[in-house]
């Protein structure tokens, strides 16, 4: 029988770096630093070299770190932040745990990005922030977003929870706006054996305040100066996410020969194929093909035992929990034709050629038929 291809493959990635990560979680454990410690800041001033940032805090999860950049920001009831309503769910979260409203824009149906030409009506004198999305690891167009925060006085943050290590024009994501939150999630192109996250800062003083908030509000113990959170991070996690970080570079780069290979592979089937952006360098967190009949397409690909993904299925406008927001199905067709169009497939640093040509030649056979 032909190979499986799993949709992620974990185990793959843990084999050729088990004893290092053995080694790291070991002296954790002999030093009992469980909570913050020295392998967090360790490893926080890594990946903020990794960024190209003055600062890194780390968090237990990206939402936890989306949630206090709003925080930072003070952000609040009454306060419109716009956002793209094509992403994970935690990118709405941050905004609404504050008691702001998300207020969304289409995306570009050619980046699956929130549409910067879109932007400009939707600002209003309550609005406060930008909140683009990385999405899939492809970096948004920031040149125009930045234009527009320095021209209505709004800040910019960057949901770069898929994009460890994408390239602005260049340069590493993180560090265009006032906040950059990445995660940790054990999917992610960086990921903890837990649930992790992080803000990244060039500024000195919100990175102090960042450091009090996810530690109960206080800067000294026992003293809190405003209503804070549980938000630290792990020792544990800090010991792998430091072992792990060192290979971030490699994987990126053989994702992206996964994706240079599933686009040579696929040209010539009707899939309408994921385009890099001429200002981008994408991290390929995902590679998402799309196609009218998806449903039968993801439904043929598992009846041969390869993995694929829906991100997203439906869009936040038209999700129960944002019913009061008031939209309405057509509001946004650009994200809606995606998520009804959208299919992941497997792509990560360990997938083999053979496990790419298996995929391709399954989505051929699909065609044909
Ligand atoms: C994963 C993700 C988050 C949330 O991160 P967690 O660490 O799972 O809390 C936020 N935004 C986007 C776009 C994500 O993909």
């Amino acid at each position: 029988m032909d190979c499986p291809v799993p949709y992620l493959d974990l185990a793959a990635q843990m084999r050729p770096m088990r004893a290092e990560i053995d080694a790291a979680v070991a002296r954790t454990l002999d030093r009992c630093t469980f909570c913050l410690g020295p392998d967090v800041a360790e490893f926080e001033r890594a990946f903020a070299q990794f960024c190209g940032a003055q600062h890194a805090i780390g968090f237990n999860s990206g939402t936890s770190a989306l949630h206090v950049a709003m925080r930072l920001l003070d952000i609040g009831p009454g306060d419109e932040v716009i956002t793209t309503p094509y992403t994970f769910v935690a990118t709405s979260w941050a905004i609404s745990y504050v008691g702001a409203r998300p207020v969304y824009v289409d995306i570009d149906p050619a980046t699956f990005n929130l549409d910067p030409r879109r932007v400009e009506p939707a600002i209003t004198a309550r609005t406060k922030a930008l909140m683009p999305v990385h999405l899939y690891g492809q970096p948004s167009h920031l040149d125009p977003l930045r234009q527009l925060c320095q021209r209505y006085r709004l800040a910019l943050v960057e949901d770069a929870a898929q994009a460890h290590g994408a390239k602005y024009q260049g340069t590493v994501v993180g560090t265009a706006g006032v906040l950059s939150a990445f995660s940790f999630y054990p999917g992610k192109n960086l990921g903890a054996y837990g649930e992790g996250g992080a803000l990244v800062t060039n500024d000195a003083a919100l990175a102090t305040r960042a450091r009090a908030l996810r530690e109960h509000g206080s800067r000294e113990r026992y003293f809190h100066d405003e209503i804070g959170y549980n938000y630290r991070l792990e020792g544990i996690q800090g010991a792998v996410l430091g072992v792990k970080l060192k290979y971030l570079a490699a994987w990126n780069a053989a994702r992206r020969q996964v994706a240079r290979r599933y686009q040579e592979l696929l040209a010539h089937t009707p899939l309408q194929l994921p385009v890099e952006a001429d200002y981008a360098e994408s991290a390929w967190h995902l590679f998402v093909v799309r196609h009218p009949e998806r449903d039968a397409l993801k439904r043929h690909l598992e009846a041969h035992h390869i993995g694929c993904g829906l991100h997203y299925p439906l869009p936040l406008h038209l999700q129960k929990c944002f019913a009061s927001l008031g939209y309405q199905p057509g509001d946004f067709p650009a994200a809606e034709q995606a998520a009804r169009q959208c299919l992941s497939l497997p792509i990560y640093p360990e997938l083999t050629e053979t496990q790419i040509q298996r995929v391709a030649a399954v989505i051929a056979d699909f065609f044909r038929a």
